[in-house]
């Protein structure tokens, strides 16, 4: 098998697994005040400590939760109870995942006023215009670092930078799932008050995510309950979830930098190769995009056959992005890929364990496929 569909999700690594296997064995409920419950929460302590050295935070500035849609929904609803009555301005851009466009809309419905900045016809967005649709009126800004169906890479830290000089009191959200353990995240750098991470997107198990809440801010939960997570997340911690989510970031951290040296030119090998095929098109290319997500197109074929077609020859990519399920991806369009080429577009995202021979073997397979496959006008 050729799995180049990292950016729906990656496989648990080894350290993962047995994370989660500790977790399962040490079955405690960390609230309990015996030694099987300290030996729960000894584990996820361990693992809280692990993110936030990730990101350069402290362990009580972390928050597990059972995925990027909670971390995302807790800080988009937690900063509107928190500000929204007040203020009624939310800043955000057409490209982000339903992870947070969906919980923007909401706020829409509630009331709030939404100002989407989009691509401009470069594909671009600048920091300039994320920063003039703020103003004095506006409680939130939520924007993702890493787009997951092209790889752009928006310009947050300047964008939070410039907005925090001037609105200190603006709430900024990041979503940075297929940013984390991928390029450099830090919360000092990044200038953002919240950050949702998702564990299935780096080597953990899927149902755990984490919320960064920067120290000194205080937004309302989204479930109330017993207190667990002092009082953001109630609910019985998944220890063996929160273990392995732990585990992957340590296996993960020290090597953030090799990696994206690895997959720069495994994206560049693709590239290359993409340019000696006359039907294929590289969707989005920018000096600063992501190289773990890719979009081409292949002229003439339509996406869901395409990836059906690879799925026989043993090789894995979706068509646009996994949450899109064959809809006409929106996102695609306002990074301006024409209307004809969304139709025949795969996403192609690589992970740290993924070769030049796998480039290879998806390229003669598309090469397969423009021969064998009928060609749709
Ligand atoms: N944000 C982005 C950019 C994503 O790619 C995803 C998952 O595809 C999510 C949020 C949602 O993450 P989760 O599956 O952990 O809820």
């Amino acid at each position: 098998m050729i799995y180049l569909d990292n950016a729906a999700t990656t496989k648990p690594c080894e350290s993962a697994v047995r994370g989660v296997v500790k977790g399962l064995e040490l079955f405690g409920n960390p609230s309990s005040l015996h030694k099987c419950g300290l030996d729960a929460e000894l584990l996820v302590s361990g693992a809280r400590e692990a993110v936030a050295q990730s990101l350069g935070c402290t362990a009580d500035e972390i928050f597990f939760t059972s995925g990027a849609t909670e971390s995302s929904n807790t800080a988009i609803f937690g900063a509107f109870k928190s500000q929204g009555k007040r203020k009624k301005r939310v800043v955000t851009t057409t490209v982000e995942h339903p992870a947070t466009a969906r919980p923007v809309d909401e706020l829409e419905r509630l009331g709030c006023e939404v100002v989407r900045v989009s691509p401009d016809d470069n594909g671009e967005i600048t920091a300039h215009d994320i920063f003039a649709a703020v103003n004095d009126d506006t409680f939130l800004v939520s924007v993702m670092l890493v787009n997951n169906e092209t790889g752009a890479v928006l310009p947050v830290q300047k964008a939070f930078s410039m907005i925090k000089k001037k609105y200190p009191h603006v709430i900024t959200h990041c979503d940075c799932v297929q940013g984390y353990m991928k390029l450099p995240v830090k919360t000092k750098t990044l200038c953002a008050d919240l950050i949702s991470l998702s564990g299935h997107k780096i080597y953990a198990p899927k149902g755990i995510g984490a919320l960064y809440v920067r120290k000194g801010l205080h937004i309302p939960p989204l479930l109330f309950g017993g207190g667990q997570e002092k009082n953001m997340r109630s609910g019985t911690e998944s220890v063996p979830l929160i273990c392995g989510f732990g585990e992957a970031v340590k296996a993960l951290s020290g090597s953030v930098a090799q990696n994206l040296e690895k997959v720069r030119e495994l994206e560049a090998y693709f590239f290359e190769k993409c340019a000696e095929n006359e039907d294929i098109t590289v969707n989005y290319r920018s000096d600063t995009k992501s190289p773990y997500v890719n979009s081409i197109s292949v002229r003439g074929l339509r996406s869901e056959v395409l990836l059906h077609f690879l799925e026989q020859q043993g090789i894995y990519v979706s068509s646009g992005s996994a949450c899109s399920k064959g809809k006409k991806s929106s996102v695609l369009q306002q990074f301006r890929i024409p209307v004809q080429a969304l139709d025949s577009t795969i996403r192609v995202s690589f992970g740290i364990d993924n070769t030049k021979a796998d480039v290879d073997e998806l390229m003669k397979a598309l090469t397969l496929a423009g021969e064998q496959l009928a060609k749709v006008k």
